[in-house]
């Protein structure tokens, strides 16, 4: 939440349920969630035995890591590492989309409605009456001129009453969790700021280019577009 390039750090084992997910008392895995997808990686013990963690997800408020071999136990100390790659190109992905998001909406007042991103491909989806390829290929030129300022991105906390006064923090709510009292804000400053749970570069010079893939008509209001950097 506050160092998205937090990548090995030491933890405990917590629980341990059907053998293979884990919850640990510290954790900088990513959950699955608000269109991106979970963070692999590996869990080492004292005595050197490996789990590779094949999937994170959140379960009652709880992140889960499953693993792919039985034997970890409560009490256990274990270091984390993150498969970096994979992690940094979805950060670089969900930045992007937050360009294209801001650019969308600041020109051409359309929201996006939702965001899927893969180490393949990003997907937004655009409240866009008429499909028009030419614009959506003219808004992802201006992101990229966007991107080319090299702006920071910021992650700050706001209290829920001073959010609440900039109803634009809501526009694109990745990760967003409506009950609770600090606000999650990442800025991209000067350009466009989302309230938002996800993990993110720390300037957009890290993003590189996007470049449009398709764009598809899923009905009124609904048009889907896919990038990839
Ligand atoms: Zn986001």
């Amino acid at each position: 939440m506050d160092d998205s390039y937090l990548n090995k750090w030491d933890a405990e084992v917590k629980s341990v349920s059907n053998n293979k997910f884990i919850v640990l008392d510290r954790t900088a895995f990513f959950p699955k969630g608000g269109g991106v997808e979970w963070d692999t990686g590996i869990i080492t013990t004292e005595e050197g035995k490996v789990y590779n963690v094949v999937y994170t997800g959140k379960f009652s408020g709880e992140i889960s890591h499953e693993v792919d071999n039985e034997g970890l136990k409560v009490g256990d100390i274990v270091k984390c590492n993150l498969n970096w790659s994979r992690r940094y190109l979805l950060m670089r992905y969900h930045t992007a989309t937050h360009v294209l998001s801001g650019v969308f909406f600041n020109e051409y007042n359309f929201k996006v409605t939702g965001n899927q991103l893969t180490m393949d491909k990003g997907r937004i989806d655009l409240n866009m009456g008429e499909m028009d390829v030419d614009l959506i290929k003219t808004a992802i030129g201006k992101s990229n001129q966007i991107i080319l300022k090299e702006l920071p991105v910021e992650i700050y906390y706001l209290s829920r009453d001073q959010a609440e006064k900039d109803t634009s923090l809501f526009k694109l709510a990745v990760g967003f969790t409506h009950d609770i009292d600090n606000i999650r804000i990442v800025d991209i400053k000067g350009f466009d700021r989302q309230a938002d749970g996800g993990c993110h570069v720390r300037n957009l010079n890290e993003i590189g280019a996007i470049k449009f893939i398709d764009a598809v008509n899923k009905g009124k209001n609904f048009k889907r577009v896919y990038f990839s950097l």
